[in-house]
């Protein structure tokens, strides 16, 4: 890991006191699918770094119990004082940004400046959270009765089980957590399997903030394994609301799972989002915009942009600047300068990525540029070029969510068709439109146009800012997270009528008795 400039004790990473044993990669093999062991790999060079003790049930069953009894407490904690321990892991994570978004680095393999922008998401989620505090407003409604009061008020809701994906590690964890502690609940998180180092830094510098400001830690747990540690968190009784984030595959199992014992869930699943270009379009700013988009972080975001629907009439000139900017991206080790692109996070998503390309190939589509992987970093380690494919059809590759950097170009003749083909697809995260046309950016934005959760104009369709609620419909899962009013789902309402009259007068103007 020094070899890499990475050192966790500088993040307050203390594994033996975690109960962590230390393997460098140099120690010998652990057993591999070892029910006990979790071998952290950095996708750079493939190698393992660290191994983590995977939870047991019984661990999973203990750091709920843990969380529950601490929710006890936690919940009649004032909300702004609540927030205190949130604007203390706010600092820290500003004094530790650099070292976090190394950390970032080395597990999901991003660019140092996108780790370090996931950390800063973070920092911007703690501030919200803190003026959260001081704002978890309920509404007060005229009541039909004299002397009476009509009005709502929003209470934790309890334990909140967070599982999240590997390619944005800490920010998705932050999300959810910063808001929920304000809220008033307790958190378990399950992270990646493949970043299991990200996750205990994040959960050391929080108990180091909950410590430093009185409260108590227990208010965060940390168990980490694959999707059957994952599993636990779904069906127990004891999680009151199950955030998921991943890929559509995992929520088609978790959901109907916290459904059957009416558990709440909150998923934020797969996109597949798309891009309308349209005449009218600033060509210069459509592709810078499409190439941050589409190749970076190596195709691997869930917003990133898939499928670009460019009009006939242009479709020829933006494919040209775009196969030139993606002919002087640099892939390679994302802690060199100068590198934009970096690994896949491993062997599957290269092969998901073989396979979609010649999937595209027998459909007809003709590859502009990319596809190919790039050795020298080693054998585990997986380096492509980011890959342009001009579809004749929207065929079922394209309308599927390959993780991996492909963009597939179709062309359109008129707005209608456009719109449909952006919407024929199972996926519903992220959109956006290039055009100087108001009249068409309008009609992107309206209930006809895009059918996103997020619609963008002139921006490409990844890069959200916290202050919006993120998150997606169709098979994206249709939860939101992050601002605007998402607290809501990491709350209970309550309604509350008082009568401060001698009467007792009944609703709807009933007479009984
Ligand atoms: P993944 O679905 O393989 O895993 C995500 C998490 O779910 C992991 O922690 C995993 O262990 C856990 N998991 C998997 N199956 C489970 C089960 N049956 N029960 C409980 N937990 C289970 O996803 P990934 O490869 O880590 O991440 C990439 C995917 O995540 C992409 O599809 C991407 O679009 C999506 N994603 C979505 C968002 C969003 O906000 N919509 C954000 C990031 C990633």
């Amino acid at each position: 890991m020094r070899r890499l400039g990475v050192q966790p004790q500088a993040l307050g990473v203390q594994p033996q006191a975690l109960g962590v044993q230390p393997q460098t990669s140099s120690s010998p093999p652990t057993e591999e699918g070892s029910r006990t062991e979790l071998s952290a790999h950095t996708p750079i060079t493939g190698e393992r770094l660290l191994t983590v003790p995977a939870s047991t049930a019984e661990d999973v069953d203990a750091a709920i119990d843990r969380a529950a009894t601490a929710f006890r407490d936690w919940r009649t904690v004032p909300a702004p004082a609540r927030g205190a321990v949130v604007r203390r892991l706010a600092e820290l994570l500003t004094a530790h940004k650099r070292d976090l978004g190394e950390l970032v680095t080395l597990e999901a393999g991003k660019i140092p400046a996108e780790a370090e922008g996931e950390v800063q998401e973070m920092i911007d989620i703690c501030e919200f959270a803190v003026g959260l505090s001081r704002q978890l407003y309920g509404r007060t409604m005229p009541s039909e009765r004299p002397g009476h009061r009509l009005m709502e008020t929003w209470h934790p809701l309890g334990v909140v089980g967070v599982i999240s994906a590997f390619n944005f590690p800490v920010a998705v964890w932050s999300w959810n957590t910063a808001v929920a502690l304000v809220c008033g609940d307790t958190v378990v998180w399950k992270p990646s399997e493949q970043t299991p180092l990200t996750a205990l830094a994040c959960h050391t510098l929080l108990r180091k903030a909950a410590v430093e400001s009185g409260v108590d830690p227990e208010v965060h747990q940390l168990v980490q394994g694959s999707a059957e540690v994952g599993a636990r968190l779904v069906d127990d009784e004891r999680v009151a609301l199950v955030s998921a984030t991943g890929s559509v595959p995992m929520g088609r199992t978790v959901a109907p799972r916290v459904a059957a014992r009416f558990g709440r869930c909150l998923l934020e699943l797969g996109g597949n989002n798309g891009a309308v270009v349209t005449p009218s379009a600033d060509l210069e700013l459509t592709a810078r915009a499409v190439v941050f988009s589409a190749a970076g972080t190596a195709g691997q975001r869930c917003t990133t942009l898939r499928r670009l629907i460019v009009h006939e009439d242009v479709v020829d000139a933006l494919v040209e600047r775009l196969e030139k900017a993606y002919r002087q991206l640099r892939v390679g080790n994302p802690f060199d300068e100068g590198v934009l692109v970096g690994p896949l996070i491993n062997n599957r998503a290269y092969t998901a990525m073989g396979a979609a390309l010649a999937q595209a190939g027998v459909d007809g589509g003709e590859l502009v540029c990319g596809g190919e992987r790039i050795e020298g970093f080693g054998d585990e380690a997986y380096y492509v070029r980011p890959a342009i494919v001009r579809m004749p059809a929207q065929t079922a590759v394209v309308r599927t969510e390959t993780f991996a950097p492909i963009l597939y170009v179709l062309t359109y003749t008129d707005f209608d068709t456009a719109i449909a083909l952006h919407n024929e697809v199972p996926q519903g995260l992220s959109s956006a439109i290039f055009t100087t046309d108001q009249r068409a950016a309008e009609r992107f934005l309206a209930a006809s146009g895009s059918d996103c959760g997020i619609a963008n104009v002139n921006i490409g369709t990844s890069g959200a800012e916290i202050g919006g609620a993120f998150g997606g419909e169709k098979q994206t899962g249709g939860g939101r997270e992050s601002g605007s009013d998402s607290w809501k789902a990491y709350m209970r309402r309550a309604t509350n009528t008082i009568n401060f009259s001698d009467e007792l007068p009944l609703a709807q103007g009933i007479e009984f008795g």
